[in-house]
């Protein structure tokens, strides 16, 4: 079985759209998006049409749940607040009643997926090796895929905490990890729409399960057109600026 896995896409439509064509390419069995579709960016309903048609599972992201609702805008930055209420606004009711199905944690029996980790699907941003062992001491597969930090990530544990330590860290576009058994793993796919590992390409992560093995992807687009859209929907033009460093 060969998956797809795409996080934060944040209403970047041109990113999406680039990274989806890669994906086509590669004919998948499956794609997995592990929340934020919308959130900053400004084309909040086509990127819900897009990841509701391609993808098999789709989580929510905390961005997500506040635009629906369900979670307190009060607890955001300030831009993101802003962008959020700019969200709720656009998006149409199709779109807005899809995203308020979303969990924003689900397991299969290949990988547990959470929008942000284990111990808290909705807000912990797991980014060290600290905060990977105890999202991985309170894992409930061997295989943990997270989003919510927008940097792509791979960390590894032995299965018994007395085997090593944990290793790992930034993946960059051609890590490739071993999926061998015996370890515990979790991975980060990186950021679709708004990256923040200083390469501006979107990202994606194609996991490979008959031949066991993780691939870091990441694809160019027209990052001057989203930056453009962003500011003609009068979204803060900080948020177009960040895309150009992918910061
Ligand atoms: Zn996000």
């Amino acid at each position: 079985m060969r998956i797809a896995v795409i996080s934060d896409v944040h209403a970047n439509l041109h990113a999406l759209e680039a990274v989806l064509a890669a994906v086509e390419r590669e004919r998948v069995d499956a794609l997995w998006c592990l929340g934020d579709v919308v959130g900053y960016g400004p084309h909040p309903s086509r990127c819900c049409t897009h990841v509701a048609a391609h993808s098999d599972i789709p989580l929510a992201g905390n961005h997500d749940l506040g635009v629906t609702g369900a979670l307190d805008l009060d607890d955001f930055s300030a831009e993101a607040a802003i962008a959020a209420r700019w969200t709720a606004a656009a998006l149409d009711p199709d779109a807005l009643g899809w995203l308020a199905s979303l969990e924003p944690a689900v397991e299969t029996p290949e990988a547990q997926l959470c929008h942000a980790s284990p111990r808290d699907p909705v807000w912990e941003y797991v980014l060290g090796a600290g905060a990977a062992v105890a999202a991985l001491g309170q894992a409930t597969r061997p295989l943990v895929l997270v989003g919510h930090s927008h940097v792509p990530l791979a960390f590894e544990t032995p299965s018994l905490p007395e085997h090593g330590p944990v290793s790992g860290g930034l993946a960059p576009a051609g890590t490739e990890i071993s999926l061998r058994d015996g370890a515990r793993r979790l991975l980060n796919p990186g950021s679709v729409g708004q990256p923040r590992d200083g390469d501006p390409r979107a990202a994606w992560l194609l996991l490979d399960l008959d031949a066991r093995i993780a691939s870091f992807r990441r694809v160019p687009y027209d990052v001057a057109r989203t930056q453009a859209d962003i500011v003609a929907a009068g979204l803060p033009v900080s948020l177009a600026d960040r895309l150009g460093e992918g910061l």
